[in-house]
């Protein structure tokens, strides 16, 4: 599983970060950014929570 963050969409309400700070921080544009594209197998159910709980579906999975 590998995903990013459409910067254009993320308004920075910090919910993929506290749902799992593993994968997602804060970019220097106060934008949240996955750290690693490349998720860990342990870590992507909470990276499924996040992209499921992200308000402007800026989470993308890509294929
Ligand atoms: S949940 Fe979505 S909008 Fe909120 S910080 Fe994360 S990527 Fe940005």
């Amino acid at each position: 599983m590998k995903v990013y963050v459409d910067q254009d969409l993320c308004i920075s309400c910090g919910l993929c970060i506290s749902t799992c700070e593993d994968v997602f921080h804060w970019n220097d544009d106060d934008k949240a950014e996955a750290i690693d594209e490349e998720v860990p197998s342990d870590l992507e159910d909470k990276v499924q929570e996040a992209i499921e709980g992200c308000p402007t579906e800026a989470i993308k999975e890509v294929e």
